[in-house]
């Protein structure tokens, strides 16, 4: 297979990922349809295939509206909110002090200010959940406000791109809310003490989604372990992310058609990277309890792919022969750079088990996630398939040097 034949059947995997499917959300058709067309591909190169499954919730919308006295507010529906239809008075709170204070059963709260500069975690997020967002959704559920109205900016490091950002998006937190610009929420407080109707038609839809895991070769269980994340957010098509990474597995799959070594090698399709509650990778977690220390390297890939920059790996935990081992492979790829540690993806997972891992990103990480991650400008054009071509090309080698080290 030569890399311009991979780079062609890496555009028409993302093309069926980004495209054809409308959505990879988590308990959508779309997911539904990705990890089918992931498992049935992959399977077609002689893996043994499994997808264990979970439940989970799917969830629609139809917009909001918020008015006061016949004037209308712009907002934005927070993902996984439930509906609600109120008239209730409005109180705004910009602290934490203000929130603790406030008397705000049965009306409608409106948070802005300090309060809303970061995206909270949702409610049962298993791996990382600092204390102050915690004490948030604490008081707000004991204070049980009607409905909640976040005017917020952007969070970078939590939420990408998206500007305004959702405050809270947590299919586990029933208190309904939506959002809208910093602007707009200085405008609204306006009328603090004033009756609001604030009408949101959006509905949970319990559902499943699962994880697909293909495995080969390995007789003495000591694996390789390589995750892509094929979730996406809602309202983006996910190419960089991540696509991409789900393609990239696909390609190495094919290189492996022929593959018979002792190394045992495990391929996931992650699904809930970007799902509130990480379904996909507690459920992984759960099946590989008191089992990691079998994975002898775990391999991430996340955001892999931009048109611009080059590829970047950074390497976690790995002794000092299979680091130089995985910088020599790489050293014959010139687009492949060393980057900096980077811990917002399924990477965790292998730490959190202090398991050598490797993951791979874009070095224009920080454009990608201020200008791109989880919009609608995520689209199969800012990728070059050659990068993706030229990653599977390099794991490949990569794991026949990890065979012949275990070996
Ligand atoms: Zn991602």
């Amino acid at each position: 297979m030569t890399s311009m034949n991979l780079s062609e059947k890496a555009e028409k995997y993302l093309q069926y990922l980004c495209l054809e499917i409308p959505t990879r959300r988590v308990g959508s058709a779309g997911n539904q349809a990705a990890t089918d067309f992931f498992a049935k591909n992959i399977g077609a190169f002689g893996f043994q295939i499994e997808c264990p499954s979970f439940d989970c919730i799917d969830w629609n919308q139809n917009g909001a509206q918020l008015t006061i006295d016949g004037i209308s507010f712009e907002t934005f529906v927070s993902p996984y909110t439930l509906g609600c239809n109120e008239s209730k008075p409005l109180v705004a709170v910009t602290t934490l002090e203000e929130l603790e204070m406030a008397e705000v059963a049965g009306k409608i709260l409106l948070m802005h200010g300090d309060l809303t500069q970061e995206q909270l975690m949702p409610k049962n997020f298993p791996f990382y959940n600092p204390d102050h967002h915690r004490r948030i959704i604490e008081l707000l559920e004991l204070k049980k406000p009607q409905a909640i109205v976040a005017a917020t900016t952007q969070d970078v490091s939590l939420a990408g791109a998206v500007s305004p950002f959702p405050l809270i998006e947590d299919g586990d937190f029933d208190i309904p809310s939506v959002y809208m610009t910093e602007d707009e929420g200085k405008g609204l407080a306006g009328y603090a003490g004033r009756e609001v109707s604030l009408k949101i038609r959006a509905q949970r839809i319990p559902s499943t989604g699962c994880n697909v895991l293909a495995r080969k070769g390995g007789q003495n269980h000591r694996r390789v372990v390589l995750f892509a994340h094929i979730d996406a957010k809602d309202g983006t098509p996910g190419a960089i992310d991540n696509a991409t990474g789900v393609v990239i597995l696909l390609l190495l799959a094919e290189l492996l058609a022929d593959y018979s070594g002792q190394l045992g090698i495990e391929i996931v399709a992650l699904n809930g990277e970007d799902y509130y509650a990480a379904s996909g990778e507690k459920l992984y977690l759960s099946l590989n309890e008191g089992k990691f220390t079998e994975i002898v390297l775990g391999i991430n890939l996340d955001g892999v792919g931009y048109h611009q920059g080059h590829t970047a790996y950074s390497l976690y935990n790995c002794p000092p022969n299979l680091e130089s081992l995985v910088h020599e492979n790489f050293a014959l790829h010139q687009d492949m750079v060393q980057g900096e540690p980077w811990y917002q993806s399924d990477h965790g997972l292998f730490l959190l088990h202090e398991r050598p891992a490797l993951a791979f990103t874009s070095d224009q990480f920080t454009e990608l996630w201020t200008e791109i991650a989880h919009t609608s400008k995520d689209t199969p054009e800012i990728v070059d398939p050659a990068k993706l071509a030229e990653v599977a090309i390099a794991l490949r080698k990569l794991l026949d040097s990890v065979d012949e080290l275990i070996a």
